[in-house]
């Protein structure tokens, strides 16, 4: 059997030529469905039609890029697009891992005798739309109803931005008949700093953690800022800020469980008036259902606590709960081996992110997820990551990939 050989200079090259595309210094701004994600599709097409695929865009906007026949193919890829203003590798490496893959078999002749298939999802970030994982979602049919119908802050729903792409409105369309898939692996960068602690390039991911999004409402009096005597307010604000930290006491207080107000926005928003309305954003994650069921009953019962003080009406909206994914159990020892053959001997991680590997393993597909080392956090132009550790995952996945089509 030949030696499979990724090569970490083209990996490099490969992922400075994707920064290019909606950068702004080291930042990358490439939204969902816009011209910047498709340009970047563009390019990954052109790599793999170099290789010999059939590329194609499905009706949600996913970039697909065939390897052999028509039956049931191993599908390998991740994500294009970022968050405004984010860094060059988070999605993008592993796209370019993938391809990186495939070069290499194809350069060791390997003998495929089954189809394999380089995916870029579409908005994963889901900053645009408010729908993360959305072309995985729509691929593997879990996508919320009359998603289509979702507008962007200036009023442009999906059905628009998909027309606008040459598409025909409908991702519902994208959906991946059962069977259609045999495997789906998903090479990433880590985004945190684990990796980078315990000195190891790549690590398989053994459970994405569960999310819970929810919206609280505080309402309180909106008064007159000079003559409302500080006993007699009832200020949404100073609520919503009590609130906030009982979310990171909750949070603090579970194993493995992380809580964060990202948003919050105050009505009316004048600096002479007390705040009579208060909406803020929770984003709650824990490797086990019961430590986010728990950590949301405690920041109810806190809500109960802080209106019967300060006579504030607080609602906690659960609006998007992404259950627990524990990725299969065969993969992750296929995985395992194969980084032993790209002399990575990697440990398992929990993934704090969530990650379009998602949506495949909950549709029944057995799927694998790699993490590559990464530096400098993520969502962020310091996010950073060696093509060595990169080529060390290609490397894995072309061997897991060469293991599942022999
Ligand atoms: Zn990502």
């Amino acid at each position: 059997m030949a030696v499979i050989r990724a090569s970490a200079e083209r990996i490099g090259d490969r992922a400075a030529r994707l920064a290019r595309i909606g950068a702004a210094g080291t930042a990358v701004t490439r939204l969902g469905l816009t011209a910047e994600e498709r340009r970047a599709h563009d390019l990954v097409a052109r790599w793999l039609a170099a290789l010999g695929a059939r590329v194609r865009h499905d009706e949600a906007g996913n970039l697909l890029g065939r390897f052999g026949g028509d039956g049931a193919a191993v599908l390998i890829g991740s994500h294009l697009d970022s968050v405004p203003e984010g860094g060059r590798y988070d999605g993008a490496l592993g796209v370019v891992v993938a391809v990186e893959a495939i070069e290499a078999l194809v350069a060791a002749k390997a003998a495929l005798r089954r189809p394999v298939e380089v995916v870029g999802w579409a908005d994963e970030e889901g900053v645009r739309f408010g729908i993360g994982l959305y072309g995985s979602s729509a691929a593997f049919g879990r996508l919320p109803a009359n998603v289509e119908r979702r507008a962007d802050a200036r009023g442009v729903t999906i059905r628009e931005a998909l027309r606008a792409l040459g598409l025909r409105g409908d991702p519902r369309r994208a959906r991946i008949r059962r069977g259609a898939v045999r495997a789906y692996i998903e090479p990433h960068i880590e985004q945190g700093p684990r990796l980078a602690r315990r000195r190891s390039a790549l690590a398989v991911v053994s459970t994405i953690v569960g999310i819970a999004h929810a919206r609280v409402t505080v309402r309180g009096r909106q008064d007159h800022a000079g003559t409302t005597p500080m006993a007699e307010r009832r200020d949404a604000l100073v609520a919503a800020a009590e609130l906030v930290a009982a979310v990171e006491a909750a949070a603090s207080a579970r194993p493995e469980t992380v809580g964060t107000v990202g948003e919050i926005s105050v009505r009316p928003g004048a600096k002479n008036v007390v705040p009579g309305e208060c909406v803020f954003s929770i984003d709650l994650r824990a490797p086990r259902e019961r430590d986010i069921d728990a950590t949301l009953r405690a920041l109810r019962a806190g809500a109960r606590g802080v209106d019967r003080r300060r006579g504030t009406t607080t609602t906690v909206d659960l609006v998007n709960r992404v259950p627990v994914t524990r990725l299969d159990a065969d993969m992750r020892a296929l995985l395992r081996r194969a980084c032993g053959a790209a002399g990575v001997d990697a440990p398992d991680l929990v993934s704090g992110a969530g990650h379009d590997a998602v949506n495949p393993q909950l549709d029944g597909v057995p799927t694998g997820m790699i993490f590559m080392r990464s530096h400098g956090g993520s969502h962020s132009p310091r996010e950073s990551a060696d093509p060595r550790d990169a080529a060390r995952a290609a490397t894995a996945l072309a061997e897991a990939v060469r293991e599942l089509c022999a």
